[in-house]
């Protein structure tokens, strides 16, 4: 008997994002089963960045993007938090200004389980202790690392169901690359999809269960994150090999 088919929770098909009339996607298809890692991988400026902000409404586009049967072209971009998707994105975007509770504060706005926020925080505050002994020191005076893990704590505040990340390990010293890596484990782990960005091919592809390679806009090669490990083109291009 064959197994059966994952339920789909994202689903992204034909995906076109033009600049000032450049095309930098091309018709990107691929779908995110729930409850597993996917990572999409590629060089600077293939697309890998354009395709996460389309689907949090950031950047117009065109195509069919789907969340958990949900048009999400149809969705104004500050309700896409609300549906259940955080976007972690390139760079961070943590406030400086603020202690480290009021950033994660922040991203709970929407929620309408107050009483479940607590229960939250600790989680949160067990995933990465570091934070929690910096609760009240602002954003801005933490290390790299920790404002990376803020970045990520954050968007476990607005409780996603779907946790987009974009190069979450860029600018880490290799010790916190693996640590970060450890943690989008043990964050899949309690059930949150995670659609993962990342110019790391070797970390992602080792983690992810399923993986896409991104080349100037277009997806070339598609497997399981082991096949792809193992595919001469992919240890030529992206792993060194
Ligand atoms: P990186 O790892 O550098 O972020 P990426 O794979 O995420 O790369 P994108 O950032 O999605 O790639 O960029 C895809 C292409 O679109 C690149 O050629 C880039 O120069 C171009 N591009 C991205 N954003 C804009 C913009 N706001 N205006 C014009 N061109 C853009």
């Amino acid at each position: 008997m064959s197994k059966p088919s994952p339920e789909i929770q994202l689903d992204v098909r034909d995906l076109e994002v033009h600049y000032d009339g450049i095309r930098a996607l091309h018709g990107v298809s691929f779908s995110v089963p729930k409850g597993e890692i996917v990572t999409l991988i590629g060089a600077n400026g293939a697309g890998k960045t354009s395709i996460l902000r389309a689907i949090s409404g950031l950047t117009p586009c065109t195509g069919a993007i789907a969340f958990e049967g949900q048009d999400l072209r149809r969705v104004p971009a500050h309700r896409i938090v609300g549906l259940g998707i955080a976007h972690v994105p390139e760079g961070r975007g943590i406030f400086g200004n603020l202690t480290v509770q009021e950033n994660l504060q922040l991203a709970t706005w929407q929620r309408t389980d107050k009483g479940e926020i607590n229960a939250d925080y600790d989680r949160v505050f067990g995933l990465f202790p570091r934070l929690r002994e910096r609760r009240e020191q602002p954003g801005g005076t933490l290390s790299g690392g920790e404002q990376q893990m803020l970045a990520v704590g954050r968007a476990l505040m607005s409780r996603g169901r779907l946790l987009l990340l974009d190069e979450p390990s860029m600018g880490l010293a290799p010790r916190l690359v693996r640590e970060i890596f450890r943690i989008i484990v043990d964050i899949n782990q309690t059930g949150v999809t995670v659609l993962l960005v990342e110019q790391n091919a070797n970390m992602a592809l080792h983690i992810a269960a399923r993986a896409y390679v991104l080349e100037t806009g277009a997806i070339t090669l598609a497997g399981t994150g082991q096949e792809l490990l193992g595919d001469p083109r992919v240890k030529e291009a992206y792993l060194g090999a």
